[in-house]
């Protein structure tokens, strides 16, 4: 919190023009006026006194009047395919997969309420050396080829959260390596960073990544639905990076517990749909061509724990985390970080069984 409050001229000087400092204090005027003021089908949605704009199921949950369980249904109740992919296997440890093509397809071109242009293109990988550019909202914005009057960040956060904590784990392993070959050299957080930034060092550091990578998502909401948008992730990592991500919280409804689904690597740009924003993703100054990065996916290995290279899993846990950290682990392995970003640590009790189990791990 005192960190955020640090970074509150740089929080309020964001190059985003969408994003007015008084937004939440009329938030459904100003989703009207983004054109992504989403009430929608799944809920008793009797409540619209504003109207629908869009039927988007990843803009359900933004309005925080009428994205709430009250309004919209349970946490979960929107996601889709979740229950499609599933009901086809009776096992409920088995675990359908997909790859990204037939998701987008069976997803639709409407479902995430964004023209592609202003949306991030999920089939495609991002340029090489992200790490650094990902570092600011308007560096994530060139990477992926958006134009900055594209409100997709509002749907971004949770997975952009997590793509940080990645480039921390990253950063430690860099570090311990560095320790470990010099025991003598002082290396330090920014000079990891900076080689990690580009060049030989920096791919260096994004093969050290464990394979597969497991991430835990605490408490996740709005992220049940509208789940395709992790899948990100993936795009953002260096290709042939696995990736298992676990969605632990009491709002997973009970219908998902336990639950799992592969989804396959993103491809190098463009995708070939017209207008699609991948066709205008630019690298980072000295990062390496993006068709060498399709070399590097079509050279990437083959079936391991965690799917083949570059397939991501979701799995998706009822229950604090507290609870089910132990079953987790012991099916999946420990994770390699662990990421609450609606967790509200400050304010709400609940959080200490947590916060406790997670010290003494
Ligand atoms: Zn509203
Ligand atoms: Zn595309």
């Amino acid at each position: 919190m005192a960190a955020a409050k640090a970074r509150s001229p740089e929080l309020a000087g964001h190059p985003l023009p969408w994003a007015s400092a008084t937004h939440m204090q009329l938030p459904c005027a100003w989703l009207h006026q983004l054109s992504v003021h989403s009430i929608t089908h799944t809920a008793s949605s009797s409540s619209s006194s504003g109207g629908s704009t869009s039927s988007a199921t990843s803009w359900l949950r933004e309005c925080p009047k009428h994205g709430g369980p009250a309004a919209a249904g349970a946490w979960g109740a929107a996601a889709p395919l979740l229950r499609e992919l599933w009901s086809g296997s009776g096992l409920a440890d088995e675990v359908p997969a997909l790859t990204r093509e037939a998701l987008v397809a069976a997803l639709g071109p409407d479902w995430i309420g964004l023209p592609p242009a202003q949306a991030p293109c999920l089939l495609s990988s991002a340029p090489s050396c992200a790490a650094a550019e990902l570092a600011s909202w308007a560096g994530y914005y060139r990477l992926r080829g958006l134009p900055l009057e594209s409100p997709a960040a509002l749907l971004l956060d949770a997975v952009l959260t997590l793509h940080a904590a990645v480039v921390r784990v990253q950063q430690q392993l860099l570090l311990a390596a560095r320790h470990g070959e010099q025991a003598t050299a002082h290396a330090d957080l920014p000079a990891a960073a900076a080689a990690m930034a580009g060049g030989r060092a920096g791919q260096a550091a994004a093969a050290a990544l464990p394979q597969p990578l497991v991430l835990h998502l605490l408490g996740p909401r709005r992220e049940l639905d509208a789940w395709p948008l992790l899948l990100e992730l993936g795009c953002l990592l260096p290709p042939g990076q696995r990736i298992e991500l676990h969605l632990v919280g009491p709002e997973v409804p009970p219908w998902a517990h336990g639950r799992g689904l592969r989804v396959g690597p993103p491809a190098a740009p463009p995708c070939g749909r017209q207008g699609c924003s991948c066709g205008r993703q630019a690298a980072a100054p000295g990062s390496e061509a993006v068709e060498q990065q399709a070399a590097r996916v079509g050279s990437a290995g083959s079936e391991h724990a965690g799917g083949p290279a570059g397939w991501q899993t979701l799995f998706f846990w009822r229950g604090a985390w507290h609870e089910v950290a132990a079953e987790v682990e012991a099916k999946h392995g420990a994770p390699h970080a662990v990421v609450a970003p609606n967790a509200g640590l400050a304010a709400f009790m609940e959080w200490i069984p947590t916060g406790t189990w997670l010290l003494l791990q």
